[in-house]
């Protein structure tokens, strides 16, 4: 129970003993007789002080009271100096990304009589709000929002092209990434992320698509892939290029793939016989096919030819059998990939 108890301050009782009781008494009178009120608390104040009393303990005055959940942080004479604190509170979890504020507590300030344990002095109710402050402690929840740039991957869309070979595809264009603004919300409590979310997206470029053409055409068996494979099985017993021998030429066009008489020679991809004999010097029997892009692939010192000139043959078929004949020190396989006209590597094009 809060009560105010008037008493004889110094100068009343300096007034009652110098004689003015005749005025005290004018003065209780004057309040008496109700009259004139705002001049009786005048005439009070200059002659009576009082004293608070909250539940017959001495208190002292009335003051703001910052509460929090009910327990006091700290008191104050001006409420916006305690508003003033709790302000600085929030601000320091602020952050130029900081879009809202709040505190999770229930923070009230009402204005009564104050125990005389409560905080006056300013860092002391700080303490008392922050973090680890006990009771009064805030809970200070912060909302941010933070923008950034992410990449919008293009996808493949595949269109039937009814001019290529089931199996073929080629690029025709497009293929460019494009970007967004994602904004994410971060939810800090005292500065300590708790969650974060994506909230938004703008979209600042679209991707464009890599559109890549697929062939559905029925590959016909004799049509070249475009890539070779090895045309007989065996030990390669001489390389593309130059080379110490006593026989043939020192700058080798071809491969030497050593076999038994017989064995099978096989198209390294699929196109057309356009030469068999024995016409080229050294070559002995001598078996081309041209294949579709323009290369022309050589095969030989056959023993004898199985395709023949102008028949459209499937990489794989057989088109002749592994002999000695022309310049060849034993049973092997001359081969050759010719590209305009030029040999190559073969061991660089073989997959
Ligand atoms: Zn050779």
């Amino acid at each position: 129970m809060l009560s105010i108890r008037w008493v004889c301050g110094e100068l009343a009782a300096r007034a009652r003993n110098a004689a003015l009781r005749g005025a005290w008494r004018a003065a209780l009178a004057i309040v008496s007789a109700g009259a004139a009120a705002i001049a009786a608390g005048l005439v009070l104040n200059s002659f009576m002080s009082y004293a608070i009393y909250l539940d017959e303990e001495p208190v002292d005055e009335l003051l703001y009271v910052l509460e929090v959940d009910g327990k006091a942080a700290g008191a104050a004479s001006d409420s916006a100096a305690l508003e003033g604190i709790i302000s600085g509170v929030m601000d320091a979890y602020s952050t130029d990304d900081t879009v809202s504020a709040r505190v999770l507590e229930t923070v009230r300030v009402t204005r009564r009589a104050v125990e005389a344990g409560v905080a006056r002095d300013e860092a002391d109710i700080i303490a008392n709000l922050s973090p680890g402050g006990g009771e009064a402690a805030l809970t200070v929840e912060t909302v941010e929002l933070v923008q950034s740039e992410a990449v919008v991957p293009f996808e493949v869309e595949y269109v039937p092209n009814d001019q290529a070979y089931d199996g073929e595809s080629g690029v025709i264009g497009g293929g460019k990434n494009g970007a967004m603004l994602v904004t994410t919300e971060r939810v800090l409590i005292n500065g300590r992320l708790r969650s974060i979310r994506q909230a938004g997206t703008v979209t600042l470029e679209e991707p464009v698509n890599l559109v890549v053409a697929v062939g559905t055409k029925t590959r016909p068996a004799t049509a070249s892939y475009g890539e070779y494979i090895m045309p007989a099985d065996g030990r390669i017993t001489s390389y593309f290029g130059y080379r110490a021998s006593s026989i043939g030429s020192s700058n080798h066009q071809g491969i030497d793939i050593a076999g038994k008489l017989g064995q099978e020679i096989r198209a390294a991809d699929g196109g057309e016989v356009v030469y068999a004999g024995s016409g080229y010097s050294g070559y002995g029997n001598l078996i081309q096919v041209r294949h579709d892009n323009g290369d022309v692939t050589y095969y030989a010192h056959c023993d004898e030819f199985v395709a023949a000139v102008g028949e459209r043959v499937a990489r794989g078929q057989v088109i002749a059998r592994m002999g000695r004949t022309g310049v060849a020190s034993g049973v092997h396989c001359h081969f050759e990939i010719r590209v305009d006209g030029e040999p190559v590597d073969p061991l660089g094009i073989i997959k």
